[in-house]
């Protein structure tokens, strides 16, 4: 049995055979053969496999994920279906080359063709072309390629990394945890994990050496520890620590009927993160508060094209209803950085957390924004509406956007359409610049709301994708805790009420710190919600506020976590 040891993410214990999510190897040799109709009749049976294989997906696709994932299949079956496309490859074979070279051969030369164009539906289809005749060279060569939207047994998934769209597309059902090579605690597929509730280990290097597909694994997300073909004993003893895991779960189901309130009678809210109105049901499950975070680049993922003004309304409109009066507070598009819009085409980046990401992309193409923009306001009259934006790092920006809100609800009002005059505008402060002036954010914001996932990064200078550096990434280093507690007397100096919406919320060492600096909202994974609640009253803010200066004081993140330690004994 051999062990390994990543960076846990997601807490809960998976035992499953290991299902490898490896690039195949799908080199050819350029060997020549004797008969041309022969070699073009491999070609057809290898295209029409392909075609089996993208209609049993489009099928699974279609039913798990819906029609949209499975309209990507039927754009390849197009593909597969494009005589020019093939013909070319039959033309090839003609000429003397085996199969496998014409099909790479014609395949460079579409690509090349496609993405010279200044057209972005043809640079698109450039994608789908790729992707197709990969399936048709696999065929050739006979080697399997991975496909998760086909899993239908229990198993832990292994890659060198799972990007957030390919994590959103995982189905729990069978999927039990996964384990990457990369990655940091707060990457955005690692959140997802939370959310989806699901073990997951990231930043264990060898993995996708070490580990085989098919291979037993035990694995367990609170520690990072993996076993590979575990001994009996060990299958048992962590078939004990799942059952006492469900069990403490369970204890805290009472949790979900009760108010979100600390020994001392001290009320704060508890909301949830989100990405897709979909995600609403998890959080409402445990007596969410409210959505402090709805991650709206989700709803722009694993698609062709952007989603309509219609689109969006109809979901911001939806978690609206659900929520019932609750409030929701909507994040305007954050991407860049680990979360990719492949059809918006934007160009590579040496830095790309420090780039061309959120509202900087939002505030140049505005366009798209505005959509957004129109979307949310026509959505606001269903509910209790509050828009943030991200990334904000200079009130010039934060002022731009509001411009641009205003003069999108002032052409939909003259348009009669109806938009609520209640919608705080708030944004986040992630960066240091902003936590910096966040006195002078808070007399133009109506609220704020504390991103500690990026201003960790951002502050310490640490990557939080980077696994090498992970040591780095301290939500309780002391200039952590002293710009959070900046940021709350700021807003509270002007009255406006204060959130986190970082992970740091649902820290259990952070929590007492929080709840002691007066912070009014905290949102997370809805499945941090019930552990964060039954802290909550065990806690006492008055015997904690006396704490406050001591541990601002300390000089390093381990002091702090001690100190908390101690303080909860
Ligand atoms: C954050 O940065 O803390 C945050 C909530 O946003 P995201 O994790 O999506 O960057
Ligand atoms: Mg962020």
């Amino acid at each position: 049995m051999l062990a390994l040891k990543g960076i846990p993410v997601s807490n809960g214990a998976a035992i499953a055979k290991a299902y490898c999510l490896v690039e195949p190897d799908l080199s050819y040799s350029k060997k020549t053969f004797q008969n041309t109709d022969a070699e073009i009749m491999r070609l057809n049976e290898a295209i029409n496999h392909t075609k089996i294989e993208i209609e049993h997906i489009q099928t699974a696709a279609t039913q798990k994920y819906g029609e949209d994932k499975g309209a990507i299949f039927g754009a390849h079956l197009l593909v597969l279906q494009d005589p020019e496309l093939f013909n070319g490859v039959a033309e090839k074979i003609k000429s003397g080359m085996n199969a496998e070279q014409a099909l790479d051969e014609t395949t460079q030369f579409f690509l090349q063709m496609f993405e010279d164009m200044d057209n972005d539906y043809m640079k698109e289809r450039a994608a789908d072309i790729r992707d197709v005749s990969k399936r048709v060279m696999a065929q050739l060569l006979g080697v399997e390629l991975p496909d998760y939207s086909r899993i239908n047994e229990d198993v832990i998934i292994v890659a060198n990394d799972l990007t957030p769209s390919m994590t959103t597309q995982l189905d729990s059902t069978y999927v039990k945890g996964f384990i990457t090579n990369v990655g940091g605690k707060t990457s955005h597929t690692a959140i997802l994990a939370r959310a989806m509730d699901i073990p997951a280990i990231v930043g264990a290097k060898s993995a996708t050496l070490d580990i085989q597909h098919g291979e037993g694994l035990i694995m367990d997300g609170s520690t990072g520890e993996i076993f590979i073909n575990p001994t009996n004993e060990y299958i048992a003893q962590y078939k004990q620590l799942e059952d006492e895991l469900k069990q403490s779960k369970q204890q805290l189901e009472k949790y979900s009927q009760l108010k979100s309130v600390s020994k001392d009678g001290h009320v704060v809210e508890l909301a949830g993160n989100i990405g897709k109105p979909q995600d609403v049901a998890s959080v409402l499950a445990v007596g969410g508060e409210g959505i402090g975070l709805f991650r709206t680049e989700f709803l722009y993922m694993d698609r062709l094209d952007l989603p309509s003004e219609d689109e969006q309304f109809t979901s911001y409109k939806e978690v609206l209803e659900a929520l019932n009066g609750k409030p929701v507070v909507v994040r305007t598009l954050d991407i860049g950085g680990d979360k990719n819009l492949p059809y918006l085409k934007l160009p590579e980046e040496m830095n790309p957390f420090l780039g061309y990401r959120a509202i900087r992309l939002c505030l140049d193409r505005q366009e798209l924004f505005r959509i957004q923009l129109r979307a949310l306001l026509r959505a606001s009259v269903y509910g209790n509406l509050k828009i943030m934006f991200p990334m904000i790092a200079t009130l010039e920006e934060f002022r731009m956007a509001k411009v641009i809100l205003e003069e999108e609800k002032e052409k939909l009002l003259g348009e009669n359409i109806p938009v609520s005059e209640e919608i705080e505008i708030g944004l986040m402060i992630e960066i240091p610049s902003a936590a910096m002036i966040a006195d002078l954010f808070a007399k133009e914001a109506d609220f704020l709301s504390i991103g500690t996932n990026d201003l960790i990064q951002y502050t310490l200078a640490v990557d939080r994708m980077n696994e090498n550096v992970s040591y780095l990434y301290q939500p309780y280093h002391p200039a952590i805790l002293r710009l959070v507690k900046m940021i709350i007397d700021a807003g509270h100096a002007e009255g406006k009420w204060v959130g986190m919406c970082g992970e740091m919320a649902g820290d259990s060492i952070a929590v007492p710190i929080l709840l002691a600096l007066g912070l009014d909202e905290f949102s997370m994974s809805a499945s941090s919600i019930l552990s964060v609640r039954s802290q909550l009253v065990t806690l006492s803010k008055e015997q904690l506020v006396p704490h406050i200066q001591n541990l601002l004081q300390l000089s390093t993140a381990q002091q702090v976590e001690r100190v908390v330690k101690n303080i909860l004994k």
